[in-house]
């Protein structure tokens, strides 16, 4: 059990990781797309930053009172930032492409896919790490923005304020939701056996 629990979180892990440096790719066939820069200089990391995204990850797996849940909570949260790997290539592109609503609908359907078409906590937590990102990203600077609506404008949306407590409430009720939706169909299917 351990075990599996180890090898499910850093399988899928790895694999949300590789999909949002996968879909910074997209940034690069779009006409918004500019040089952004080296992204240890651009963007900045620190112990806040990396500390910041895991807790409020963690805060939306917390609500499935389920280990592997609650930590890939975490992971997924500060592991989205490997879109900014592409910025390291020195040519145009769209920085931040997987903290985008796109991006997260795309996490759901392949996680789903590969690991478990019925894992629904694992489909919810996709999509609320890219909200959760989010919020921690707004936290931090007060301001910032995003292609958050990805391939289908090549505006940027600014978030500024108080906006990171909404984007995070969103992501826990996401979650919330997931988890009553599992619970109902693992009742139905007990009452059918
Ligand atoms: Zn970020």
């Amino acid at each position: 059990m351990y075990s599996e629990n180890f090898t499910f979180i850093v399988k899928t892990s790895t694999l949300y990781g590789i999909l949002a440096a996968v879909f910074s790719l997209v940034g690069l066939f779009l006409s918004s797309a500019y040089l952004v820069g080296n992204p240890l200089e651009v963007s900045g990391i620190s112990v806040e930053h990396v500390t910041g995204h895991i807790v409020l990850g963690l805060m939306i797996g917390l609500v499935t009172f389920r280990l592997k849940y609650f930590l890939i909570g975490g992971i997924f949260s500060i592991i989205l930032d490997t879109d900014h790997l592409i910025q390291f290539l020195g040519i145009e592109v769209v920085p931040r492409m997987a903290h985008s609503i796109s991006f997260g609908l795309i996490a759901i359907f392949v996680m789903m896919i590969i690991f478990g078409k019925r894992d629904y906590l694992l489909g919810a937590i996709s999509f609320a790490a890219v909200l959760s990102h989010i919020s921690f990203d707004i936290l931090l600077s007060g301001t910032s923005e995003f292609p958050f609506f990805t391939p289908f404008t090549s505006e940027v949306t600014i978030f500024k304020g108080y906006d990171w407590i909404l984007m995070e409430i969103v992501a826990v009720m996401l979650v919330g939701i997931s988890v009553l939706i599992s619970k109902r169909k693992k009742m139905k299917n007990e009452f059918k056996l």
